[in-house]
């Protein structure tokens, strides 16, 4: 076969040049087509459009073209021409082919309107399917913005640790990292199990959050954020929570509770206009299959402001609601952590746009936010969207180094562990604030996908670590 530079099917589409020779490779979505002619739709996972080749079976191999089904993967030589009817403005009239793979029959990707239990099950192959193609993308455009928006305004990006020795977070239940053999524990006399023969000398697991290692850093830099995989193990079957997430967590010097709130608000924002200015292509492709109301969402999400609610208002309209006869599973009370259902009646019926609900009581919150005059509640901060509930959960950390530690004394957390975390308010501490973005959260929300298992390539849930 003649070599021809490859064109990506994303600049073919482009192109006006007809009658010139092109190259394109990719897999076959569909084959259609007569004894005369055979027109494939050829993908290359560089848009979500495909290109039609038009095999003309005179000029082309009879058994060649016999072998390709969908699934085959293809390197095809051939004329630039324009189409006449169809959606593409331009197809491809083939010269000569090559199969660089086959495919035969048992390619679970044959039928088109699968389920998505289905495509859990063939995780390994659904990134060729338009829906997950289109969520992978925006994926990657998604985590490049995030990129982009911290790095604009004079963010560092900060490595914080995978693994940690620390568990003091209390975000969520943690992995435990060991090299020690489970059939062969050594104990004390008390039964408890002996660290010093394990790889880290002492009890190690998977990081919950790099929020801490991040208030290090921020009150060094200024103004930092990290992105990194996170681990929880907490048994929660919900289309909401993975063993295995991606976390974005910003903290900044100097940042009081409403700058964080700011922050907060313009980030999301910034993130769902570049989605809806560069992913155009793939996100009407979600809005025509997943979610009529997708586009509409995002772009009424750009031009509202957030409401911004204190958690005791919160809990009163919500109180009012149950008064009124809306029934709710959990129950409603001042001091409740509240359930997404909770949430989402606070954002979908009662204000019907996004909530920050702050200064939530301290039981309910971690130990290092910081504490109001009242000494009931923290200065804590959860966006909550539509659909989705918690999107966001952050705060202003407690500066002073006498309170930080009579609360940590109160919850009985150890000491050893914490002497590091105490440093920054010992030595010259600064007011500051941070916040965690789930990146599968605000995908759900950038996709309009429901189950947060398809928007991570290979989901990590209870019972599921295939792939
Ligand atoms: P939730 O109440 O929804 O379980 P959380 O309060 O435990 O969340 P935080 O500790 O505040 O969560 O973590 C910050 C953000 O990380 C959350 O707002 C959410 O977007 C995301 N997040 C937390 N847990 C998970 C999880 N298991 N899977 C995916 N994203 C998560
Ligand atoms: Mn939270």
């Amino acid at each position: 076969m003649k070599t021809i530079q490859r064109t990506k099917i994303v600049d073919l589409l482009a192109l006006t040049t007809y009658g010139c020779e092109v190259n394109v490779k990719g897999w076959v979505r569909t084959r259609r087509g007569s004894k005369q002619v055979a027109f494939v739709a050829l993908n290359d996972g560089s848009t979500i459009k495909n290109v039609q080749i038009v095999i003309d079976l005179d000029k082309i191999d009879e058994e060649l073209v016999k072998k390709i089904s969908t699934g085959t993967c293809l390197s095809v030589n051939g004329t630039l021409v324009e189409s006449i009817g169809g959606g593409q403005s331009v197809e491809v009239q083939a010269t000569e082919i090559e199969i660089l793979g086959e495919c035969d029959n048992t390619y679970p990707l044959q039928k088109k309107g699968q389920t998505m239990e289905f495509m859990r099950s063939v995780a390994h192959l659904r990134p060729r399917t338009n829906t997950f193609g289109a969520i992978f993308r925006i994926r990657h455009n998604m985590a490049y913005a995030i990129h982009k928006f911290f790095h604009d305004r004079g963010f560092y990006y900060f490595h914080t640790p995978i693994i940690t020795a620390s568990d003091c977070e209390g975000a969520g239940q943690m992995f435990q990292v060991t090299t020690m053999n489970l059939y062969d524990l050594k104990k004390d006399e008390q039964g408890s199990i002996k660290y010093d023969d394990d790889f880290f000398g002492k009890q190690a697991s998977l990081t919950v959050s790099g929020q801490l290692e991040g208030e290090l850093a921020a009150t060094a830099l200024g103004a930092i954020y990290t992105f990194g995989p996170t681990f929880r193990a907490e048994n929660s079957n919900t289309p909401r929570h993975l063993a295995e997430f991606w976390m974005i967590e910003p903290e900044v010097a100097f940042n009081d509770i409403v700058d964080n709130m700011n922050l907060a608000e313009e980030f999301i924002k910034y993130c769902v206009s570049w989605a809806l200015d560069n992913c155009m292509d793939d996100i009407k492709f979600l809005n025509d299959m997943i979610d009529k109301e997708l586009i509409e969402r995002l772009r009424s999400i750009v031009n509202t402001e957030f409401v911004r609610l204190k958690y005791t208002e919160g809990i009163e309209i919500l109180e009012k609601a149950v008064a009124d006869g809306h029934k709710f599973e959990f129950p409603v009370y001042w001091g409740v952590d509240l359930a997404s259902e909770h949430e989402r009646y606070l954002v979908e019926h009662h204000f019907k746009r996004p909530v920050i609900l702050t200064d939530y009581p301290k039981e309910i919150k971690a130990f290092y936010m910081k504490q109001n005059e009242d000494g009931k509640t923290v200065r804590a901060m959860d966006v909550l969207f539509p659909k989705i509930g918690e999107i966001i959960g952050g705060s202003e950390r407690e500066a002073d180094y006498n309170k930080l530690l009579t609360r940590i004394e109160e919850l009985g957390i150890p000491m050893k562990d914490m002497w590091w975390y105490l440093d920054t308010r010992r030595y010259g501490s600064c007011p500051h604030s941070g916040f965690g973005l789930g990146f599968e959260r605000l995908l759900l929300f950038v996709t309009g996908m429901s189950n947060i298992r398809d928007v991570i390539p290979f989901p990590r849930t209870p019972n599921n670590a295939e792939f």
